[in-house]
């Protein structure tokens, strides 16, 4: 192959990117992964890794808290989010590193600057110094992901007003926070900032936190944040920031539209995303993007344009990593002909890191009900489980929706101790088309938290043993 030609060029190397090109070169394929940044994506540098080493350390200052029952006690103790701050850089960085290697073992050719279509099959890549280089790709993946949404009335300028990327590279909690967004970015850095000291305020738009959530999922951690000694303000607007030398002064209406004014030292901006997909090249070639300016994708992740994909948070629907990884493999697959499976966006867990730690996959109840199943709801509540009380973490619950008719798991919501991780059960077993007695009949290992998955299982259809 000519130099500077390739089978495909992934213009953005996050989770959805650099998995689209090991996969491809894994096939066969010659590729070149265009990176402006570090390797790795948002997920990596200033996403999903960083607020995870975070969050351990914050779980591991809330158990401190509770250090005395295990017969620990500690002189005086102090918390300082610095060091924490420093080991989620080096978590980011080790993995960074990673991919470069993965890269390397796989012959992805990394090109480093930033890639734009310059016409069909040509991507032009410009370097940090303005010099530029030209591909030539039978294939292009659209792999360039998303940024913080920034709102006129409170902008983001990372001092005063941050984004996520503004919190993960502060090295000291301030003394109050306001969070404007209950969504999953508002939710783990509220739990970060409150273990270490940070008096947290949330205001969300939305009638209740993780409003994505099934209802009683947010009900439960808006209580469980307000006993922390969060305050919570949902079905509230911010409408307006005054930032000042001293910190911020936001305005907002609540529920019943009365005008508040809240002090704080700063401000998290957490309200959403979107694509980056400006100055790209997009109308070079002629990639439709929607109104909102996702680039427009068939279930193969192919654009509008032959020879052009486009995967991952760019590409719209649900912004998560592993939704971008998985569309980079059926996009890659797609274009070495060796697969036709498409990804099931009806099958996409969501996590949220926070404690406890909430996961769901599925229907929520209101969903459900409104798609017009006849359902049964069954709820198992971690107190009934040994292994979650042995462990000192039993507040939550697994609640289970099952179709009456065929016993199908329409979907599973799990608050509680490392929901993050049990809730792969119901993937697979929805992937499966299992029925709720199935995850029953599977044997589980006593004594774990993932009995209580069973016991969920049991729960919709009434007989839950250990409660
Ligand atoms: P989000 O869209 O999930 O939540 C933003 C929230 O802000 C919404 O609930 C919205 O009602 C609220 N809001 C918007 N304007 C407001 C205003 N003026 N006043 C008060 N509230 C307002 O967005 P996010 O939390 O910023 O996350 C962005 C994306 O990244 C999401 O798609 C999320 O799923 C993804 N993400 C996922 C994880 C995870 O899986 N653990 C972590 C971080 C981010």
């Amino acid at each position: 192959m000519a130099e500077n030609s390739y089978d495909v060029v992934v213009i953005g190397s996050g989770p959805g990117g650099y998995v689209a090109a090991i996969r491809g070169a894994q096939l066969g394929l010659n590729v070149a992964c265009v990176e402006e940044e570090k390797l790795g994506g948002v997920c990596l540098n200033i996403g999903c890794i960083p607020t995870k080493a975070l969050l351990t350390s914050a779980h591991l200052v809330a158990e401190t808290k509770d250090a005395a029952k295990h017969g620990i006690q500690f002189g005086e103790v102090t918390y300082d989010l610095g060091p924490a701050q420093e080991r989620s850089r080096a978590v980011a960085d080790q993995l960074n590193k990673g991919v470069g290697h993965l890269f390397k073992k796989n012959k992805v050719t990394h090109v480093q600057g930033r890639g734009r279509l310059a016409g069909p099959g040509v991507v032009e890549v410009t370097d940090a110094d303005g010099g530029t280089t030209t591909l030539n790709a039978r294939n292009v993946i659209i792999a360039t992901g998303s940024r913080p949404r920034s709102i006129p009335s409170f902008p983001i300028d990372e001092e005063r007003i941050w984004s996520s990327t503004g919190a993960l590279y502060q090295k000291k909690a301030p003394a109050t926070l306001a969070i404007i967004g209950a969504g999953a970015i508002g939710m783990e850095f509220a739990d970060v900032f409150e273990a270490y000291g940070t008096k947290v305020t949330i205001i969300e738009a939305l009638d209740r936190v993780l409003p994505l959530e099934d209802a009683e999922v947010s009900k439960f951690m808006e209580r469980a944040y307000k006993k922390r000694g969060m305050d919570i303000h949902t079905g509230a607007v911010v409408e307006g920031a005054d930032v000042g030398k001293k910190g911020v002064t936001l305005t907002f209406k609540d529920r019943e539209g009365a005008e508040h004014k809240l002090e704080v030292e700063a401000v998290l901006s957490a309200v959403g995303r979107v694509p980056n997909t400006e100055d790209l090249g997009l109308d070079t070639v002629g990639v439709a993007t929607d109104e909102r300016g996702f680039i427009q994708v068939d279930p193969h992740l192919r654009t509008n344009v032959e020879g052009i994909y486009a995967i991952g948070d760019c590409a719209g629907r649900q912004l998560l990593a592993h939704k971008a990884s998985h569309e980079g493999i059926v996009a890659v697959e797609t274009i070495a002909g060796v697969s036709h499976h498409t990804v099931d966006y009806g099958n996409i867990p969501n996590c949220t890191y926070c404690e406890p730690e909430v996961a769901s996959v599925g229907f929520t109840e209101d969903q459900a009900r409104e798609a017009g199943y006849d359902i049964e709801v069954g709820k198992f509540p971690w107190v009934g489980n040994g292994r979650a009380l042995a462990g000192g973490h039993a507040e939550g619950f697994v609640k289970v929706i099952r179709d009456k008719q065929y016993s199908e798991i329409l979907g599973a919501h799990i608050v509680g101790p490392h929901a993050t991780e049990l809730i792969g059960e119901f993937v697979i077993g929805r992937h499966l088309e299992s029925t709720v007695e199935e995850i029953d009949h599977a044997i589980h290992p006593h004594p774990t938290l993932s009995e209580a998955l069973a016991e969920g299982a049991l729960a919709a259809l009434g007989r839950p043993i250990h409660i």
